[in-house]
C-alpha cells in the first residue's frame, strides 16, 4: 500500500471520486473542497480534469452562480441531504404539534435528488412513532426553485 505522506490513501480516494457523478464531483469541488486534505483535493482536481471539466475561477463562479439557484439553503449556507450530504434541492419540513393543536417543535430535513425517495420511509417513521402520543405531525414539501432564492419558509 502506498499511503502518501499527507496521511490520505490517494488509491482509495482515487477510487471512490472515479465512482462519482461529475456533477457531484463539481459540487464537492466548488462548495466543500477546504473539507478535504491537499492530497485528497489534487485526486479530485485531476479526476475532474481527466473528464474535461475546467475549474479555472470564472467557470466555477459561475457554476456556483447556477447551484445557487437550484439548491435549498439554511441560514446562508447550502442545505444538504441527511443521506449522503450531498447539496439538497428538495426538503421535507416537518411541525410537531401537542395535542393536535400547540405547535412545539418544527425542523425541515433535507434531501438529494437520489435520496428524495426515503421522503415517504421518513413520514411512515414519524407517523408510527407519534401514534403512541397525543401528538400531530404536519408536512410540507419543499423544492428549490431556480429564479427564486432558495430559502426556505421560516417555519413559525
Ligand atoms: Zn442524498
Amino acid at each position: 500500500m502506498t499511503a502518501s505522506n499527507t496521511g490520505i490513501d490517494r488509491r482509495r480516494v482515487a477510487a471512490m471520486a472515479a465512482e462519482q457523478t461529475t456533477g457531484d464531483l463539481l459540487d464537492t469541488w466548488a462548495f466543500f473542497r477546504d473539507e478535504f486534505e491537499d492530497g485528497a483535493q489534487a485526486v479530485l482536481a485531476s479526476e475532474l480534469a481527466c473528464r474535461g471539466v475546467s475549474l479555472d475561477d470564472a467557470d466555477l463562479a459561475a457554476y456556483r452562480e447556477r447551484r445557487r439557484a437550484e439548491v435549498l439553503t439554511v441560514r446562508d449556507t447550502f442545505a444538504r441531504c441527511r443521506y449522503c450530504a450531498r447539496l439538497a434541492p428538495n426538503g421535507l419540513s416537518v411541525r410537531f404539534y401537542l395535542l393536535l393543536l400547540i405547535p412545539i417543535w418544527s425542523t425541515t430535513i433535507h434531501f438529494c435528488d437520489a435520496h428524495e425517495g426515503e421522503v415517504s420511509t421518513l413520514t411512515a417513521r414519524l407517523a408510527r412513532w407519534v401514534s403512541n402520543l397525543l401528538w400531530g405531525v404536519r408536512y410540507a414539501r419543499v423544492r428549490a426553485r431556480p429564479g427564486q432564492p432558495g430559502a426556505l419558509l421560516d417555519p413559525g
